[in-house]
């Protein structure tokens, strides 16, 4: 994860609000996804490796469909190459059901002679080191999976911090720092940052969209420096 030689976020003012905003709109707003109803952590891998660079309603059709060809770990490291490939086709973006498989074998040939239990590490900075996980998703397992109380920013993430808490002065700045925040924002407790994690990437998702935010319905407008100019 990002965290070396960044200029440290302090949590703003605005965060306990903006928390307890957030978490109060998705307990009444959010999308019962199936992902969302598992702690499993390779469960919640799939999803999150799915979920790059394809479309919610498009992962939802096809995930219990590698589920149930893939239940676990060890049976995707065991399943040949032309198998996954068969399992992904309709997903695209092959690259991520290599990167899936290949960490796959990896895990799974932890164990004793491969017999060992195929486990995904709980920690990030460990998650990070195998094959095709970036600091975006090795957060998402740490917390979805592990309820470990640590970010998770991808670009839905990202866009609502910086609307939120840095407005214009937001353009420009660097990755690093829309950690740190992220970091700072993160409540302690594993359940609540699991639901906060969820609930500002569905936030990104459906109101505060890349294109044509949705200020006026939004419920955070009250702490967020954008949304405060429509009000001017
Ligand atoms: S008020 Fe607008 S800019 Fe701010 S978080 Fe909500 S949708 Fe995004």
């Amino acid at each position: 994860m990002p965290r070396k030689s960044i200029p440290q976020a302090r949590k703003p003012r605005s965060a306990q609000r903006f928390r307890r905003l957030l978490l109060a709109w998705y307990a009444r707003a959010a999308r019962d996804l199936p992902w969302r109803r598992t702690r499993d952590p390779y469960r919640v891998l799939v999803s999150e490796v799915m979920l790059q660079q394809t479309q919610v309603s498009r992962v939802a059709e096809y995930y219990p469909r590698f589920l149930e060809k893939f239940p676990d770990l060890r049976s995707l490291a065991s399943a040949p190459a032309r198998a996954v490939r068969e399992a992904w086709d309709g997903l695209g973006y092959y690259a991520r059901a290599r990167s899936l498989h290949a960490l796959a074998r990896s895990v799974a040939g932890r164990g004793e002679a491969g017999r060992g239990v195929a486990k995904l590490p709980e920690d990030p900075q460990e998650l990070v080191k195998l094959p095709g996980i970036g600091p975006y998703t090795a957060g998402a397992v740490a917390s979805f999976a592990y309820e470990k109380p640590v970010p998770a920013v991808d670009t839905n993430v990202r866009r609502v911090l910086r609307r939120v808490f840095l407005g214009d002065a937001g353009r420009g700045t660097g990755d690093g720092y829309i950690w740190e925040l992220a970091r700072a924002l993160v409540p302690k407790d594993g359940k609540r940052a699991w639901r906060f994690n969820q609930a500002i990437m569905e936030l990104g998702a459906l109101i505060c969209r890349a294109r044509r935010p949705q200020c006026s319905q939004c419920p955070v407008r009250p702490v967020c420096r954008t949304g405060k100019r429509l009000d001017a």
